[in-house]
């Protein structure tokens, strides 16, 4: 373990390989990417088989349950909760092992057609945290520079040798670093600590989908405009799967 004056993180440092974590009952950890993380992991294959769940497809834009405001979960979570994270898993597996197009860094409940606040980002480069009634305390900085895509604004098309995928993406501006609070959905343990760069902009981005907000409400018009005919393709291919 490190010695206590690394654990402390500041806001305006970016301390992209420490992280802090403050649990519920009082304990702070701190993990570096080489930690085993106990508590916030994806669990591994061998752990927790997904072979019984389903694969939901994520939900495209403009389907209703996108632009509604989720349901906060009771404490202590109940079996409602464990299946949406276990759907949630199950897709990410998904496209973590059949995806060529891109990488996949955060998936939340309204995509998979649960309208409750819970959702799981990537942080330490290969695992997932996942988080029940997720929230901001502070925010520091701006950061503007991130291109942020989006799984509901994604289109694979089959064509001859592989897949053609168009997809949309913006920059926004977003919080450099955020503390964050939530309840861990694996140990059911309320954390909190601060996210920077990259993971902070996944948490914000995936927060916003809880309040029924994507990326391309967020866009300019000009962005809007020069995407029409994707976005018009993804309303066609969502009615088509009866979305
Ligand atoms: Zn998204």
């Amino acid at each position: 373990m490190m010695n206590d004056d690394r654990l402390l993180i500041k806001p305006g440092e970016a301390p992209k390989d420490r992280y802090k974590i403050d649990t519920s009952d009082g304990a702070q950890r701190a993990i570096e990417e080489e930690d085993g993380i106990s508590f916030l992991d994806m669990p591994s294959e061998e752990e927790l088989s997904l072979d019984g769940v389903r694969l939901i497809e994520p939900l495209l834009y403009r389907h209703p349950i996108l632009s509604q405001i989720c349901k906060p979960c009771e404490f202590p979570l109940g079996d409602d909760v464990m299946m949406t994270t276990m759907r949630i898993w199950k897709c990410l597996r998904h496209y973590q092992k059949n995806w060529k197009s891109g990488v996949v860094y955060y998936l939340t409940a309204p995509q998979i057609g649960v309208p409750i606040r819970v959702f799981s980002i990537r942080v330490w480069k290969k695992h997932f945290m996942t988080l029940a009634n997720p929230e901001i305390m502070e925010s520091a900085g701006v950061n503007g520079s991130v291109e942020e895509g989006c799984l509901s604004l994604v289109l694979d098309k089959k064509v001859k040798g592989g897949t053609r995928t168009s997809h949309f993406s913006t920059k926004i501006n977003r919080a450099a670093g955020i503390k964050f609070r939530g309840i861990d959905v694996r140990s059911q343990e309320q954390i909190s600590g601060w996210l920077w760069d990259l993971e902070a902009i996944w948490f914000q981005h995936a927060l916003d989908h809880l309040d029924g907000k994507m990326i391309v409400d967020q866009a300019t018009r000009t962005e809007r405009t020069f995407n029409r005919e994707l976005l018009r393709r993804l309303d066609r291919e969502r009615r088509k799967r009866k979305l």
